[in-house]
């Protein structure tokens, strides 16, 4: 109780000052400069200083003032986390059923006495999927209720619906417009990961479709410099329509690839010589092949070279504040959620709220795009799936490829990559890839595949 009213009395400004300084050496160069926006507002006064949330947004037609830095709970754990997300003005709490099997909601239940449940908005998730029934939704979320121990759910998400279709399922609205109306739940909401196995609807048309269909208060979806395209046309149907909106999956970088050294291979280089070998090769066939791909991943990372010597980009982690930043400072996007593995990576984005980049610097992470635009899958457009012979999902195996090296859930990844259940990109190898070619931007699908193959295999 001493922390809320604490917290209720807390206010300030914010200076670049304090941002350098907390920050550290988290934004480096002039590419990645920051003008503080100092504007507070919101629920309540936040506290100050470099690591507190300074921008409020109108999270749509929900009318609720959200930070433009929530908790993403993917990787969400532990409760010491969403107290002290709490504690820096954070007020978006974005978990689902199935984070951790239940953990990630337990972590946000287990912080509720330390909060005020009526400055917060805690959303969870459940997929849909054919078998389900109105009581089955219900009793889901129910127990998803109980584990966030509280009284309502401010947004309950259908979580990645594979289609279009799927946004009507009658089980799903039959029983959210019962919670409703027994004030159990406020607002329903979609996140979209592209489509399903089976289905030929993008993940643009499934938020369109959401976006318009009136039902659907919010979504969650990936937006970042690279896929700008799609993202920025959903924002401006989600504005046309007044629906919240939230980020995922905002850091498209890569890191130049390790070295070959034949006598000395990283764990994933050697699972891959592995499975070239258990498919039939020699070893020093499986090595040339391995080498070759290396080498054209290291003539693409070569382009890059000159930017990031240019405007002082030389670690992934100053790679991934600016563009978290690019995404932070949209003001279209109303939040955007922050891997809540731990306080220090909370800390590390914290400094961005409020932050706008010149325009100038918002140009040279476009010219950076565009660079690195040929290895980055859109994850979701899946314009190569029916160039398969083998039906496989190229997206999906590449969202579980940007998990394991992006978010750092390599654990989560290579479990979800096992799920597919041989649907994987092992059919990738001795293939003669006649998906090459049918990306429209210009990735090396089959290459890409065999990556992501090697990290993922357990
Ligand atoms: S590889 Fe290209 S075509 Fe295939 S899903 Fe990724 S971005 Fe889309
Ligand atoms: S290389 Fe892989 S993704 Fe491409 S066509 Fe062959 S099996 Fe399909």
């Amino acid at each position: 109780m001493e922390k809320k009213a604490e917290r209720k009395e807390q206010n300030g400004s914010f200076s670049r000052r304090n941002f350098l300084e907390v920050g550290g050496a988290a934004i480096a160069g002039s590419a990645l400069a920051v003008t503080p926006a100092a504007a507070m507002s919101g629920n309540g006064a936040k506290r100050a200083g470099a690591n507190s949330i300074k921008t409020y947004r109108t999270l749509g037609r929900t009318d609720f003032m959200v930070s433009d830095i929530s908790v993403g709970g993917v990787p969400l754990r532990d409760t010491a986390v969403v107290r002290h997300a709490y504690d820096q003005g954070i007020n978006y709490f974005d978990v689902a059923e199935g984070y951790g099997r239940g953990a990630a909601e337990s972590a946000v239940g287990e912080a509720m006495a330390h909060m005020e449940r009526s400055e917060i908005f805690i959303t969870t998730k459940i997929g849909i999927s054919g078998s389900d029934t109105e009581e089955t939704v219900r009793d889901r979320f129910m127990t998803c209720l109980g584990r966030m121990q509280t009284e309502y759910i401010d947004a309950f998400y259908m979580h990645g619906p594979g289609s279009v279709a799927t946004l009507d399922t009658p089980a799903f609205h039959a029983a959210t417009d019962k919670l409703k109306a027994e004030g159990k739940l406020r607002h329903i909401g979609i996140s979209c990961h592209g489509a399903g196995r089976g289905s030929s609807d993008t993940m643009e048309e499934i938020l369109l479709a959401a976006a318009t269909d009136g039902r659907f208060d919010l979504m969650l979806f990936s937006y970042n410099f690279l896929n700008r395209e799609m993202g920025d046309k959903v924002l401006a149907a989600c504005k046309e329509h007044n629906v919240g909106t939230t980020a995922m999956k905002t850091k498209p970088g890569t890191l130049k690839p390790t070295p070959l050294d034949p006598d000395n291979l990283t764990d994933a280089q050697q699972q891959s010589v592995d499975q070239t070998v258990s498919r039939g090769r020699t070893r020093e066939q499986a090595i040339e092949s391995l080498r070759g791909r290396i080498q054209r991943q290291e003539e693409g990372w070569q382009n890059t070279q000159p930017f990031m010597d240019k405007f002082g980009i030389t670690t992934k982690d100053e790679l991934d504040l600016a563009s978290v930043q690019w995404v932070v400072q949209n003001p279209d996007m109303h939040t955007t959620c922050i891997a809540a593995n731990s306080i220090d990576n909370m800390n590390k984005y914290l400094p961005l709220s409020g932050s706008t980049p010149a325009d100038l610097n918002l140009a040279l992470l476009s010219d950076y795009g565009r660079v690195i635009s040929d290895r980055y899958c859109r994850q979701g457009c899946d314009a190569c799936t029916g160039a398969c012979p083998a039906g496989l999902q190229v997206s999906t195996v590449m969202r579980y490829a940007y998990y394991f090296e992006n978010q750092a859930r390599e654990k989560d990844a290579m479990v979800l990559y096992r799920e597919l259940d041989g649907n994987d990109a092992s059919h990738c190898l001795g293939c003669s890839a006649p998906c090459n070619g049918s990306c429209p931007w210009g990735l090396d699908v089959q290459a890409n595949m065999l990556e992501a193959h090697a990290r993922l295999s357990l």
